[in-house]
């Protein structure tokens, strides 16, 4: 079997394109880029590596971001105040919402050019009234990436990233995935993308999916097209009128199609011997799975197959599943183990990919950039093992400030009860707090395709 480093070395070599040159690098990019794993750093040297990166990262944004530096000085906070690993939590935290606060026309893209730290690139918006998805492409010509997902109020949440830090986030949910599902990984392998192609879309947990299409040798598309946020919003059931009847009725028969095809590529590759992975959407997933099932069939891929989840978990308008059970329907019907079938909890705003470890499930936090918190109903720390609302301080979000609260209810320990990686550890069933609308770009995809491919 391939020594760790090594397999390390190998997968930093195909995805080299997403790491900055060494002499360019910041204290974020030596916390994200040096470690081996990021999930093996002992404890002090992670604090160390995150005392450095937050405190760069929050200087920087102090100092580059207008709207983040008065937001600090109405709380009174300044750089010069955080000096030592407990001071992190003073850094004002940017509340859950506010990046979903944005107006219509061309005042949205001025909205998205005063979140933006440091210098915008010229913006070119060729339209006198443009909606979201012009303002989108505009941006992205000019080579900043805004990305989003939303709720089931149909409000989206934007987040505009520079190459740079999107490549960070990339490369970050990809190493995590690759060091977690050790020795799995290998270029030449088959992949399936459970998601909208992230090379035509700006949904966020698909398009952090663009390294897989460097990262593994043959990739296919469950949805190959684009999708913008005007169908979004119909097929939630957010339009009315025969257009939106029509979007409707397209997604029923797209999706009935997608989960035939990948059907047929697990046929096809029953009986080779090249890997295979499945990375996306657990309810499509499902839904192929249960397909399969209603043909009177079962795998047996084995150890040869792995499976990574992300986006949320509500399979119909009224289940949610947990992770675990989804492992065992995927061990049952697919022959794929446990230890290869990994959840991965991440969201549009952050850059922090908390990925299972194979041995417990437990969502392990890659802590070197990355601080977790978890607050009370007043916006307290709470201590470890208490439930609460997630927040998080991220020191690879250059372009905008990445110190924000989140709508998601966790729980945070110490250390994982299964596995010797040092460093804490979310519960791993995630929650929406209370009051808070369901959200996550698989819901988002579920919610589009699942009104008629689950009955
Ligand atoms: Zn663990």
């Amino acid at each position: 079997m391939l020594s760790y480093d090594q397999y390390l070395k190998n997968f930093d070599k195909c995805v080299s394109s997403y790491i900055p040159p060494y002499n360019s690098w910041t204290p974020a990019d030596e916390a994200l880029y040096k470690p081996k794993d990021l999930y093996r750093i002992p404890i002090k040297d992670a604090e160390e590596l995150q005392l450095k990166s937050l405190k760069f990262a929050f200087n920087y944004h102090y100092e580059k971001n207008k709207f983040y530096h008065d937001f600090c000085k109405e709380h009174k906070v300044e750089p010069n105040d955080i000096k030592n690993i407990s001071d992190l939590s003073k850094i004002p935290l940017i509340p859950d919402g506010f990046y979903k606060d944005y107006p219509h026309g061309k005042d949205f893209a001025t909205w998205l050019g005063n979140i933006y730290t440091g210098e915008l690139p010229k913006i070119v918006i060729p339209h006198t009234m443009p909606n979201y998805d012009q303002v989108i492409d505009a941006f992205s010509k000019a080579g900043v990436i805004v990305t989003y997902s939303s709720g089931t109020g149909g409000r989206h949440t934007f987040i505009p990233r520079d190459i740079r830090t999107f490549h960070s986030s990339e490369y970050a949910l990809a190493k995590c995935v690759v060091s977690m599902i050790y020795p799995f990984w290998e270029y030449d392998s088959g992949g399936y993308i459970l998601m909208p192609n992230p090379r035509k879309n700006f949904i966020y947990a698909g398009k952090a999916l663009e390294i897989y299409m460097d990262a593994v040798k043959n990739i296919q598309v469950a949805i190959d097209r684009h999708i913008n946020t005007e169908t979004i919003r119909i097929t939630m059931g957010i339009g009315k009128g025969i257009r939106s009847k029509f979007i409707r009725f397209a997604s029923k028969r797209v999706s009935k199609k997608m989960i035939k095809d990948i059907v047929s590529w697990l046929e096809h590759n029953k009986n080779s011997t090249e890997k295979i992975s499945m990375i996306g959407a657990p309810f499509i997933l499902y839904f192929v799975m249960k397909k399969i099932q209603d043909l009177g069939l079962t795998f047996d891929i084995g150890e040869r197959g792995a499976v990574v989840t992300g986006g949320g978990w509500k399979i119909h308008e009224q289940i949610r599943m947990t992770s675990s059970s989804f492992r065992k329907i995927v061990k049952e019907v697919l022959g794929i183990p446990e230890k290869f079938c990994l959840d991965a909890y991440g969201m549009v705003e952050g850059n922090g990919w908390m990925v299972q470890c194979p041995e417990g499930h437990y969502l392990h936090v890659p802590y070197s950039y990355f601080k977790p918190l978890v607050l009370d109903d007043e916006f307290n720390q709470v201590a470890y093992g208490e439930t609460g609302r997630f927040a998080f301080l991220d020191a690879i979000a250059m372009s905008y400030p990445g110190f924000i609260t989140t709508g998601d209810k966790v729980k945070l320990l110490e250390h994982c009860p299964v596995c010797d990686r040092p460093g804490p550890v979310l519960d791993p069933e995630v929650e929406r707090v209370k009051g808070a609308e369901t959200r996550g770009c698989a819901e988002e995809m579920r919610s589009m395709m699942t009104r008629d491919i689950g009955r």
